[in-house]
C-alpha cells in the first residue's frame, strides 16, 4: 500500500501539519474528554472559535479579498485576516491568488484543485504534494497594495499560533487553570481546525461532485444544501462559479447562506458596503438556458417529431431574442443615466460658479 505513494512529491510541512493535527483530534482528544470529561465552556469556546475562523475564511478570504464582491471596515478586515490565519490555510494572499487560478482554469490543469484529478486530489492530495514553487502572485495586484494583507502575509505562522493555539489555552487557563487550558489547546485549537479545515476542503471536492447545476452545466461545480450546511453557506457552488462577483452564494432567499447574511448585517452596522448582486433577469435567464440545454441534451437521442423539434427551435429562439432586449434595455438605462449624470454635473457646476470670485469654489471638505 505505502509503496504506491510517492514520497519524493511530499510536502512533508503541510504533510506534517494536516496529519499532526489529526493525528491529535483522534488520540489526545478523546483521551482528554475520557480523563476529566466535557464541560460547557469548552463547548462554547469550541463553537466561538469555529464560528470565528469560518466566518474568517468565508466572509474575508472568500468573498470579500478573493472576489472583492463586497467593500468593508478595516475593522472587518483586520478580523477575518486574524481569525483566518487561525484556520491554517495560508495567507490571505496565497488563499485567493490560488483561489482566482481556481475560478479561471477550472476543471483544466492549471486549476491547483481540479476535480478532474479525482475526490481525494481536489480534497487533500493537491496540499500533501504542494511541490510547485510559490505562484507569482499575478493574480492578486489588487491585495498586494492592501497594507494589513501584506501584514498578514509576512507573519502568516505567527498570528496563526498565537491566535489558534496560544488565545484558546489562556482563556482555559484563566477560565480553570492548567486542566482547562490544555482541554481548550486540544478542542477550540486542535480538533476546530482539523473539522474546519475539512469543511473548507469540502468546497472544492463534494461541491464540485454532489448536487444539482442549474445555472451553468459548463463546469463541475454544484449547488447542494447539505454542503451548504456544512460550509456556512458555500455549498451553492454552481451559482458561485456562473456568478462570482455576487456576495451571495444562496442567492434565493430560503437557500441557507449564513456568511450572506453576516455580510448584510455588516453593512446594516455600517461596517460593510456596496454590495455586489447580479441583476435577477440575468440568473433567471442562466436559469432558463441551462433548463433548455439539459432538454435538448435528454431528446437528443430520442426520435423527435418534426413539431416537436420546431417547437423547440422557436423556444431556443425567443430565449435569444429575450436576452438580446435584455441587455438592449440595460445599455439604453445605462446611457439614461450617464446623461442624467452629466447634466446635473454640469448644474452642479454652474451653480458654483459665481462662488469662484470669493475663492470658495474648492470642493467640500478642501
Ligand atoms: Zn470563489
Ligand atoms: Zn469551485
Amino acid at each position: 500500500m505505502f509503496s504506491r505513494i510517492p514520497f519524493e512529491k511530499v510536502n512533508w510541512l503541510i504533510s506534517s501539519f494536516l496529519i499532526g493535527t489529526l493525528f491529535l483530534a483522534v488520540t489526545a482528544a478523546p483521551l482528554y474528554l475520557w480523563r476529566f470529561g466535557l464541560d460547557s465552556f469548552q463547548v462554547v469556546l469550541f463553537f466561538v472559535m469555529f464560528f470565528a475562523c469560518g466566518f474568517s475564511i468565508t466572509i474575508g478570504y472568500h468573498r470579500l479579498f478573493s472576489h472583492r464582491t463586497f467593500e468593508a471596515h478595516w475593522i472587518v478586515r483586520l478580523f477575518t485576516l486574524v481569525f483566518g490565519a487561525a484556520a491554517f490555510e495560508n495567507s490571505v494572499l496565497l488563499w485567493a491568488c490560488e483561489h482566482r487560478s481556481h475560478h479561471k482554469h477550472v476543471d483544466h490543469e492549471d486549476d491547483p484543485y481540479c476535480i478532474s484529478k479525482g475526490l481525494f486530489h481536489a480534497h487533500i492530495g493537491w496540499l500533501l504534494f504542494k511541490l510547485d514553487p510559490p505562484p507569482p502572485f499575478d493574480n492578486v495586484a489588487d491585495l498586494k497594495k492592501d497594507p494589513l494583507v501584506m501584514w498578514q502575509h509576512r507573519h502568516i505562522h505567527w498570528i496563526g499560533a498565537i491566535v489558534s493555539f496560544l488565545l484558546p489555552a489562556l482563556i482555559g487557563f484563566l477560565w480553570g487553570g492548567w486542566i482547562s487550558a490544555l482541554g481548550a489547546f486540544l478542542i477550540a485549537g486542535v480538533v476546530r481546525i482539523v473539522v474546519l479545515q475539512h469543511c473548507t476542503f469540502c468546497i472544492n471536492s463534494l461541491c464540485h461532485y454532489l448536487g444539482d447545476r442549474p445555472y451553468s452545466s459548463k463546469c463541475s461545480a454544484r449547488d447542494s444544501w447539505i454542503m451548504a450546511i456544512v460550509t456556512l453557506g458555500e455549498g451553492y457552488h454552481n451559482f458561485h462559479h456562473e456568478f462570482q462577483y455576487d456576495y451571495r452564494n444562496g442567492v434565493k432567499p430560503w437557500q441557507f447562506d449564513p456568511t450572506k447574511w453576516a455580510i448584510w448585517t455588516l453593512s446594516k452596522l455600517s461596517l460593510a458596503g456596496k454590495l455586489r448582486r447580479v441583476p435577477e433577469e440575468k440568473i433567471v435567464l442562466a436559469e432558463l438556458a441551462e433548463a433548455q440545454r439539459r432538454l435538448e441534451t435528454r431528446l437528443k437521442g430520442g426520435a423527435l417529431t418534426e413539431a416537436a423539434s420546431a417547437t423547440l427551435a422557436r423556444a431556443r429562439n425567443r430565449l435569444r431574442a429575450v436576452e438580446e432586449q435584455w441587455t438592449e434595455k440595460r445599455r439604453a438605462q445605462l446611457e439614461w443615466t450617464r446623461e442624467k449624470m452629466a447634466m446635473l454635473r454640469n448644474e452642479t457646476r454652474a451653480a458654483i460658479r459665481p462662488l469662484r470670485g470669493l475663492g470658495l469654489h474648492e470642493s467640500p471638505g478642501t
